[in-house]
């Protein structure tokens, strides 16, 4: 299980700071998980004010 960002994403670009692996990157047009850097700490799903980031 791993965390994914969907579609609901606003690229509001919150969860990016608050990943202390630095496995979030995007730009106005959207974000996504490195999975191979993603440690599943949970720190995006919990900032996310959309709930666009989860375990997927
Ligand atoms: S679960 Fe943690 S390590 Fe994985 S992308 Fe979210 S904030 Fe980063
Ligand atoms: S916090 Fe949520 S809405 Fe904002 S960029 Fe991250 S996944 Fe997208």
């Amino acid at each position: 299980m791993v965390y994914r960002i969907s579609e609901e994403c606003t690229a509001c670009g919150d969860c990016a700071g608050k990943c202390p692996a630095g496995a979030i990157k995007g730009d106005k047009k959207g974000y996504a998980i490195d999975s191979d850097k993603c440690t599943e700490c949970g720190s995006c799903a919990e900032v996310c004010p959309v709930a666009a980031a989860r375990k997927a």
